[in-house]
């Protein structure tokens, strides 16, 4: 395992993939993360939280893990839990794992419990399989354009949820129309204007041999360069991996139903089942803390901690 730690700088010194939940802080365009139950200054009203959940993969069965809704309920029962009371969720795709309606209600069942009232969504792959996503785009994506993309402000931020996942070459991809729309979406927007950018595949170039970057991530990625505070959230990979290009934090999450393994290190991707009694160690969530006036955003993992007795 390795840990990720970044400076106040925003260097990047090392690289952490270990993590359940990064809460990512953003402060002034310079990102910082943090250790979560470290100090953390919340003074203001404009302060907020939200956590970001990834990969839930509700009727997945395999022995990497047999009971995906138990974790996503656990992973529920800590955001619950949390003092950081966070206003919203997101969530980044593969909420299910073959887009089956009871699939879906399952899902549902768990988050509607949730404390957090609002969820946003972003399909994976697997929430658009079979159907094209008629069923996805039903029930998430009522209000979103095109292929299912939209944004919306709050307290400041702006959120952009995007859909890369009708796939190109292997890789994830955007198309013409979603960028002609991000291109108009963020343009009249101050440069000051904090972004959080969330997508299911990673936007950048993390493994583009499993498939694990986006085709024309690069131009999307473009549009946003002038802005001081860019935040990019992504799922897919089931593990945290961090960079940080400029002002442009990348940042992909763990994963409620089962880990992969890191880039490379096996002759493919896929769920990997980890020795018993560490499945809630790498499985988890991702703490974001917006903090007004130091325009960095804390990005933290929180694991979902031991597997129950
Ligand atoms: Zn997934
Ligand atoms: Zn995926």
């Amino acid at each position: 395992m390795q840990h990720n730690i970044i400076d106040r700088r925003g260097l990047l010194e090392c690289m952490s993939w270990v993590g359940a939940g990064l809460v990512w802080t953003v402060s002034g365009g310079i990102p910082s993360s943090r250790l979560l139950g470290a100090p953390r200054k919340q003074s203001t009203a404009s302060d907020f939280n939200f956590v970001q959940i990834s990969d839930s993969h509700i009727g997945f069965n395999k022995p990497a893990n047999v009971d995906v809704t138990a974790t996503l309920q656990a992973a529920v029962d800590k955001i619950d839990a949390s003092p950081l009371k966070p206003e919203f969720l997101i969530h980044t795709g593969d909420l299910t794992h073959l887009a089956k309606a009871s699939e879906f209600d399952t899902m549902d069942g768990v988050l509607q419990a949730s404390r957090a009232k609002d969820v946003f969504f972003v399909p994976g792959e697997h929430d658009v399989t079979g159907d094209d996503g008629k069923l996805y785009r039903e029930r998430y994506a009522k209000q979103a354009k095109g292929g299912g993309w939209y944004s919306f402000d709050h307290k400041g931020v702006h959120f952009i949820g995007l859909n890369n996942v009708v796939q190109l070459e292997g890789l994830g991809n955007l198309g013409a129309e979603q960028l002609a729309w991000l291109a108009g979406d963020v343009k009249g927007l101050p440069a000051s204007t904090p972004l959080v950018i969330f997508a299911h595949i990673p936007l950048w170039s993390v493994y583009p041999a499993w498939g694990w970057g986006t085709r024309d991530g690069a131009q999307a990625l473009s549009y946003v360069k002038r802005f001081g505070s860019v935040t990019v959230l992504n799922g897919h990979i089931h593990q945290t991996v961090q960079k940080i290009e400029g002002n442009v934090t990348f940042h992909t999450a763990m994963s409620t139903a089962f880990p992969q393994p890191a880039p490379g290190a096996a002759a493919a991707p896929g769920p990997m089942k980890v020795p018993a009694g560490e499945l809630r160690r790498v499985l988890g969530i991702t703490d974001v803390t917006f903090i007004s006036g130091k325009h960095t955003l804390a990005v933290t993992g929180e694991p979902l901690g031991g597997d129950p007795a």
